[in-house]
């Protein structure tokens, strides 16, 4: 069986790799030539923790390639894992065009049986939308199954996640589809489940929505936090250790962002709304992490008084530690709000500056990015810490203190006890705690 991939962005190259190193046949495919140009050459377009080594890994035994030829692709391939992109529209619908799109193209180039597989996010029904398109504009008898294998895999921790999977869904409607999808994944036996193509796409959409609603919870109690005695790191950890509840996905801080959890939830509510579901519950979790970053400017404010012309550090602009991506990053907005009040922006992050100049080119004196957090802290009147990456925790407290003008920290991310690093004489604000 020959696999290909359509769409290599974080989840299309992570899952090509994947396969491949799974012991699979590979072909991806993507309609940005320049990613594949850099394919070809053995150039990972993103930054993800360990893929490099196992892209040169794979590729060393041939058992993946690419080509700029969507056709070719889909003709060449038995199992198509369609991996494109299924962003926002305006009303926080999914965007299902690039989905279309490439329905159609599968409709031209049938040219034997395939099982389509999605394995982007995307709303409970897609399969009947993906099928109709296929038999409306297909040249051949060909048949052809869909399947749903939603992703589960989390940017930073990409290539352990899809190698160590907590679980592999399978939506199918027929026992052909089944075996082909069990083959593949005969590795991870122990971790399938199968279900029907509506489950298997409402799990994802689900999974997604409910940790984002697990984080505005915890953010919620982080506001009861800031108006009275209690502590949110205590609150979180007593919470958490109830089995039932869990510790992960209850640190408060300035809101979940990325591709995912943002549009995911608006997504689910839209297609509740239509399917006449109220959707309250997940309507005030969105709103909640809009929130977010209107109360950690407040406090900027609170420290600063006036944003024009103060010299503002920011460190961390991806929207989660080990990754460069930005998409829906918290830093987004907050940096647009600085630049409007026209504050003085130095900004640092290990791997992301590249992306963000392209939303927000260097503009000397008002926004100017530093090769390193020193760099950026230099003659700062305050610094705001907005992504956890371990090099922000690690910093050398007493050389940032002496580069400040004014040592202040506004951490959106409680990164350190506030007692301690007050005692450094630092003026420290964070998230649901004094
Ligand atoms: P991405 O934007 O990084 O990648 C999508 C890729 O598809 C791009 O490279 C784009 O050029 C390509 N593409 C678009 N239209 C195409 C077409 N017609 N033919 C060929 N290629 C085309 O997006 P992503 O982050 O990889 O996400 C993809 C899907 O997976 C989304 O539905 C997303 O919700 C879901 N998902 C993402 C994550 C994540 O952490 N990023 C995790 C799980 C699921």
């Amino acid at each position: 069986m020959k696999i290909g991939i359509i769409g290599t962005g974080y989840v299309g190259l992570v899952t090509a790799v994947g396969l491949a190193e799974l012991g699979h046949q590979v072909i991806a495919t993507d309609k940005d030539i320049n990613k594949i140009k850099k394919l070809e050459q053995g150039i990972i377009p993103i930054y993800e923790p360990g893929l490099e080594e196992l892209f040169s890994k794979v590729r060393a035994k041939g058992l993946i390639s690419f080509t700029p030829d969507l056709s070719a692709a889909i003709r060449a391939a038995d199992v198509i894992f369609v991996c494109v992109g299924t962003p926002p529209t305006a009303d926080g619908s999914a965007d299902m065009s690039q989905i279309e799109e490439v329905a159609r193209k599968i409709a031209e180039n049938l040219n034997n049986y395939k099982l389509i597989v999605e394995k982007s996010t995307v709303p409970v029904k897609t399969s009947y939308w993906i099928k109709r398109t296929i038999n409306l504009y297909k040249k051949t008898e060909a048949i052809f199954d869909i399947a749903s294998n939603p992703e589960f895999l989390r940017e930073g921790t990409a290539v352990h996640d899809f190698l160590n999977p907590d679980r592999i869904i399978i939506g199918v409607e027929n026992e052909r589809a089944r075996d082909i999808l069990l083959k593949i994944y005969e590795n991870f036996q122990d971790k399938i489940l199968v279900t029907n193509i509506d489950t298997a796409e409402l799990i994802k959409h689900a999974s997604n929505s409910f940790l984002a609603l697990k984080i505005s919870f915890i953010n919620l109690m982080a506001n009861i936090c800031e108006k009275t005695e209690a502590d949110i790191e205590q609150v979180a950890l007593g919470m958490g250790l109830d089995p039932r509840i869990g510790r992960e996905f209850l640190r408060a801080g300035i809101g979940y962002g990325g591709s995912c959890f943002p549009k995911d939830i608006k997504a689910l509510t839209k297609i509740g709304e239509e399917l006449g579901v109220e959707m309250g519950l997940l309507r005030e979790a969105d709103k909640i992490n809009q929130d977010r970053i209107r109360l950690f400017l407040e406090k900027v404010r609170r420290a600063l008084w006036v944003l024009k012309e103060k010299r503002i550090a920011v460190l961390g602009l991806s929207f989660k530690p080990n990754t460069d991506d930005i998409r829906e990053a918290p830093s987004l907005k907050i940096i647009g709000e600085l630049r409007r009040e026209v504050a003085l922006v130095q900004l640092y992050d290990p791997k992301a500056m590249d992306n963000m100049k392209q939303v927000f080119p260097e503009e000397p004196p008002y926004l100017v990015y530093h090769p390193t957090l020193y760099d950026a802290v230099k003659d700062a009147n305050a610094l705001l810490i907005l992504t956890e990456w371990d090099e922000f925790r690690q910093m050398d407290l007493l050389r940032i203190k002496n580069l400040m003008a004014n040592p202040i920290i506004i951490d959106g991310r409680n990164l350190f006890e506030p007692s301690e690093i007050r005692k450094l004489g630092f003026e420290y604000y964070c998230i649901g705690r004094r």
